[in-house]
């Protein structure tokens, strides 16, 4: 089965070709389908189709196939059913996050794809719709000979093209406001400076306001964690709620782990009322990475459908659905990139599909090898990514080389150079040479064109990350009062 499926991803491209023939053709079975009965026809036709796709292309019959817009890969082999490329945490040897045994499905959709190329228009342009999840199960064969439509995905309207500024273009139907200071400093090309600070175990807001209150006057925005590494603490709705409630500004991050279409969604709005308008979509660690590996992952939605769904409710007013919103919430979305792990050239079309699909600044995962940063700026400078969506590199400090040894063998998608790790174990003062490796970070990165800011992580460790602030000279706290 395995050499098939490889020899399918080698013969993508007459593959395809075939396929497109065979479905322009289809059509002129209707009749006969028909006069058979359409239940009767594809129960006759469904074990065929299974047989055949299964042998070739690993399908799991979703009833919705995209295998021409990735690859030939089947998406559904993938273990958090992304429909639009990689997550972040695929290993450096290709192997999948969740089930490092297996090669990552959208490694092989890459290889497929790359073939396919050769003589056709780029399919990673074109985004993949959600799964409708009434149809798993059912014939696509089937939708090809009557002509039942496949779920399209749901486009923004024509003009309201993403721009760095967050403002829509000239002619669009929308009269989209800044909406706060975050997406301001964006559009100001300000080198912004953001902090993460993962939500309290306890339902006291208190010691998170103190946290938070470490950064004042140092950060343009706090970005809440949202059950970061699939491990349970207060929501990050509600963690953001309670900095936007003090005068903060913070970016509430919005995983499609948890939560179906309709649970993101409303959570979304909720917090919108509560004054909370920096979103970050991400797809989210798997569930077997945190402290509930025994719960049900959702991930009904991706990363790319999440945000054209915000993309839809703040520009055009309304649901997934279609149903009209009685208000559109004003948002600043935001989408995570990783230029660290495989697979490197396909990194920038997912990204590519991210900022189509309505986000406006793109967070990294951390930087620990600047080398490999600017070469993915190269790409997003030669696309003109840099002018629709602020980059904000992730930086940050470890207390230790074992630390940063710990990160790069159990955190998937995180990527430590072996010279950074010796040069931190070979200091006398481990704590302190981490701290002096951020901040010449920090400033490289301000010399790369198209970087519009960073963002500093390290779990639990404000004070280093507020020291880093201080001795990069780029904020003082007396300078200006936290946003
Ligand atoms: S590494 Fe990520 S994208 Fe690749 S198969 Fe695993 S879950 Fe899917």
């Amino acid at each position: 089965m395995k050499a098939l499926r490889q020899w399918s991803l080698r013969h993508a491209r007459g593959l395809a070709a075939f396929y497109r023939g065979v479905a322009a053709h289809a059509p002129a079975a209707a009749p006969l389908v028909r006069a058979v009965g359409l239940a009767r026809a594809e129960a006759w036709l469904r074990p065929f189709e299974r047989a055949a796709k299964s042998a070739f292309f690993d399908c799991r019959m979703c009833g919705q196939c995209a295998l021409s817009l990735t690859g030939l890969a089947c998406p559904m082999g993938c273990a958090k059913q992304m429909r639009n490329g990689p997550c972040g945490g695929v290993r450096p040897d290709g192997g999948c996050e969740v089930r490092p045994t297996q090669h990552c499905t959208w490694l092989d959709a890459t290889e497929g794809d790359a073939t396919m190329r050769a003589g056709h228009t780029p399919s990673w342009t074109q985004r993949v719709a959600p799964l409708d999840h009434r149809r798993l199960g059912r014939s696509s064969w089937m939708n090809a000979i009557v002509g039942e439509p496949a779920p399209a995905p749901r486009n923004p309207p024509a003009g309201s093209a993403a721009t760095r500024s967050g403002r829509a273009a000239p002619d669009a139907p929308v009269d989209r406001l800044p909406s706060g200071p975050f997406e301001q400093a964006c559009a100001e090309s300000n080198f912004v400076i953001t902090v993460e600070i993962a939500p309290p175990d306890s339902p006291d807001p208190a010691p998170l306001l103190q946290r938070a209150g470490r950064f004042a006057g140092l950060v343009d925005a706090i970005n809440i964690t949202d059950g970061a590494g699939a491990n349970c603490h207060m929501s990050s709705v509600a963690a953001a709620s309670v900095l936007a409630a003090a005068g903060l500004t913070p970016v509430c991050q919005v995983g499609c782990r948890d939560r179906n279409r309709i649970a993101v969604q409303g959570d979304v709005l909720g917090a919108a009322a509560l004054g909370v308008r920096n979103v970050l979509c991400l797809t989210g660690d798997d569930v077997s990475q945190g402290d509930h590996p025994e719960a049900k992952p959702v991930f009904d939605l991706d990363s790319v459908n999440l945000l054209n769904i915000l993309r839809g409710m703040r520009d055009r007013g309304e649901y997934a659905s279609g149903r009209r919103l009685e208000r559109a919430p004003r948002l600043f979305l935001g989408a995570t990139a990783n230029p660290f792990v495989p697979p490197y050239a396909e990194r920038i079309a997912n990204l590519e599909r991210k900022i189509d699909a309505g986000a406006q600044f793109i967070q990294t995962q951390f930087c620990f090898d600047v080398p490999l940063l600017e070469a993915f700026m190269r790409e997003v400078r030669s696309r003109g990514l840099h002018r629709r969506a602020a980059f904000i590199v992730g930086i940050g400090t470890l207390g230790s080389a074992k630390a940063l040894r710990w990160m790069a063998d159990h955190v998937p998608g995180v990527h430590v150079p072996v010279a950074l790790t010796a040069r931190i174990g070979a200091a006398a003062d481990q704590r302190r040479e981490g701290i002096r490796v951020c901040v010449e970070t920090l400033h490289a990165l301000r010399r790369i064109e198209g970087v519009a800011g960073v963002h500093l992580m390290g779990h639990r460790n404000e004070d280093a990350l507020a020291q880093v602030i201080l001795e990069s000279g780029l904020r003082s706290t007396a300078a200006r009062q936290l946003a």
